[in-house]
Order: structure tokens, then C-alpha cells, then sequence
């Protein structure tokens, strides 16, 4: 099925909704666009357009635990890119920010760390000082320091999780703190029936 955005992208973001119940008779989608077709987002767009695209994946994946998967795998690469490109948390030293700013004695490197009994998350990887589980609800998670700033993310911030997740599956996106994907993808998928609009 082809979809002509040609004249304005955000009719697309209108359809969604109707897009989104077509999809489970399991038709394919196309889009339509200055008069180039495009059907997948493996390579390098327009921004915009490599959004839609993405959102053309999610809605072209007809096996439900696939299409959770790439809903999951695009909603922490947009929230990765959000992080890294604003330099939010801005590190030196291995310290963050919000952390550089605090008294000596309760500094920390990250909010991965306890700043009272300085004991790291069990899944912070302290050899490359990284995570090593992917949190969607750690990743939405900003701290006072920056919320003060007026930096947030709520689940409706990303478009891939506002468009697709139920309200229960959002609240469970949004609270499963220390949680591997494999754990809450399957949350999502015991609330599967209540995300069909
Ligand atoms: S969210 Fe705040 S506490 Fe956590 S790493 Fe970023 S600046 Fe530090
Ligand atoms: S699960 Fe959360 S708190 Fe633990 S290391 Fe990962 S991002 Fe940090």
C-alpha cells in the first residue's frame, strides 16, 4: 500500500492510527515522497523522512515479539542520540554533571552509582563505564539536576513509544528501572490485547 506524503509529512503522523490497524492485514506500506519511493530505513535519509521510515519498519513487522523488539531497539537509539548529541549529561573525568556539582563527599560518577554507599548498579560495566543491559525506563530517566534545567523525557516524548505502547505497556516502559530488554518486552507482550486501538 502506498503511501503519498508528497505534499505534507505530517498527514502521515495524522494516519498513524489508521495505518496502525491496516497493518494487521498484513498489508505492506510504502511511502511516497517528492516522487521517490521508500520502503525501509537501512539507509541514510532526510531526518524526517528517516523517522517516518522507521515507523514504516515497526508497522511492516507483522510477528508481535519482532515488532516490540525494533519499537524497543528504535525508541533507546533515539533516546542514545538525544543524550549524546545534547552532551546532557556532559562527562569529564568519568563524572557527570549533575555530579561535579554535588559536595565532594557525595559525588559519584553517574547516577548508575549510589552516591551514599557508592555501590555501582549491579549491571554497570566499570571497565568501559557503561551500562551493560539496555533500560528503556533508566535511558527515559533524567535527574533533578537536569529536570531543573527543564530537561525531560516522558514516554510520549518518543514517537515510537507514544504511537505504539498501550497505557500499560507505556507505564511499564516508564517505571522498570534496572530491567534487561528481554524482561520488559515481554511485560509489553502480556499487555498486547490492550494496545489494539
Ligand atoms: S542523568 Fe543526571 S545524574 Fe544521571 S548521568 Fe546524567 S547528569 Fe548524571
Ligand atoms: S540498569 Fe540503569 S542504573 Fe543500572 S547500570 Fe543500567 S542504566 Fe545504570
Amino acid at each position: 500500500m502506498k503511501i503519498d506524503i508528497t505534499s505534507d509529512l505530517n498527514i502521515f503522523y495524522k494516519k498513524i492510527r489508521l495505518l496502525k490497524f491496516i497493518s494487521h492485514f498484513k498489508r505492506n506500506f510504502i511511502i511516497k515522497y517528492k516522487s521517490k519511493e521508500y520502503k525501509d530505513s537501512f539507509k541514510r535519509h532526510p531526518d524526517k523522512i528517516d523517522e517516518i521510515l522507521k515507523i514504516l519498519d515497526i508497522l511492516n513487522t507483522k510477528k508481535r515479539k519482532e515488532r516490540y523488539n525494533i519499537i524497543y531497539d528504535y525508541a533507546c537509539d533515539y533516546l542514545d542520540n538525544e543524550f549524546i548529541n545534547n552532551n546532557w549529561c556532559n562527562f569529564k573525568n568519568n563524572m557527570c554533571i549533575s555530579n561535579r556539582n554535588k559536595p565532594k563527599k557525595y559525588q559519584v560518577g553517574s547516577c548508575c552509582t549510589r552516591n551514599y554507599t557508592k555501590m555501582d548498579c549491579e549491571y554497570f560495566d566499570n571497565t568501559i563505564k557503561r551500562c551493560s543491559i539496555k533500560c528503556i525506563s533508566c535511558k527515559l530517566f533524567v535527574c533533578n539536576y537536569l529536570s531543573k534545567k527543564g530537561i525531560k523525557y516522558r514516554v510520549n516524548s518518543v514517537i515510537y513509544l507514544k504511537y505504539f505502547l498501550s497505557l500499560r505497556q507505556k507505564l511499564i516502559a516508564s517505571v522498570s528501572f534496572f530491567k534487561p530488554k528481554d524482561v520488559i518486552i515481554n511485560k509489553w507482550l502480556k499487555f498486547y490485547k490492550l494496545s489494539i486501538k
